[in-house]
């Protein structure tokens, strides 16, 4: 092979599912192709989450001898702290009508999170252009990449699309933010696999509480 693409299967390998045990984990940061019995699979590991999603399966009825492999989603962080969820939520409100980004991030190095607002070149009702990604300190990740619609509801725009294709993250938005009860939308992020999931109740319970 020739040393380019030696080096493409080196950082980015397709592995055969073996049949009589399971496929060993991907022990850094990275991604591989797992070649199963029903499909391919991508494996995508960053130091807080490790999913494995089928992104084809096999339309034609040939045999693969090879192994089977689960879905898996393994958030090694641990929860996001609910109090950072109102918090953005507190942004978001003050904000209102202006569209909020923050992301929250978590430390490998120490275990703790925090939230981080974004700022923007342009950044309006409805529109926010140009946003700078914030400076983040060793060992921390991006884990929930949160925006706000102001007075409009949360929901995924092809805008959203586009931003979050190449990301590995949760991406929630908050919409009605001038009401009482915020809409929201979540979804889990992988390499293009958009994935929505419902909010976590902690997060609801939070998002709940009556606003001062
Ligand atoms: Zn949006």
């Amino acid at each position: 092979m020739n040393p380019g693409d030696s080096l493409l299967q080196m950082s980015f390998p397709s592995v055969m599912v073996p049949t009589r045990e399971s496929v060993a984990v991907l022990d850094r940061p990275g991604e591989r192709l797992l070649i199963a019995a029903d499909g391919v699979y991508l494996e995508v590991v960053r130091p807080w989450i490790r999913v494995v999603r089928r992104i084809a399966k096999c339309d034609v009825p040939t045999a693969i001898p090879y192994g089977r492999v689960e879905p898996v989603t393994q958030q090694r962080c641990g929860p996001v702290p609910p109090q950072l969820i109102a918090e953005f939520r507190s942004i978001a409100r003050n904000g209102h009508p202006i569209e909020i980004m923050a992301w929250i991030v978590w430390n490998a190095l120490t275990g703790a999170f925090r939230i981080v607002q974004l700022t923007a070149r342009s950044q309006g009702a409805g529109h926010i252009e140009g946003y700078q990604r914030p400076d983040l300190a060793d060992g921390e990740h991006l884990v929930v990449d949160c925006h706000s619609h102001g007075a409009y509801e949360a929901f995924f725009s092809p805008t959203d699309d586009k931003d979050d294709r190449f990301d590995v993250k949760f991406a929630l938005v908050l919409g009605d933010c001038g009401t009482e009860r915020v809409s929201t939308a979540l979804r889990l992020c992988a390499k293009g696999i958009f994935e929505r999931s419902a909010l976590p109740l902690s997060w609801r319970a939070v998002l709940d509480v009556e606003v001062v």
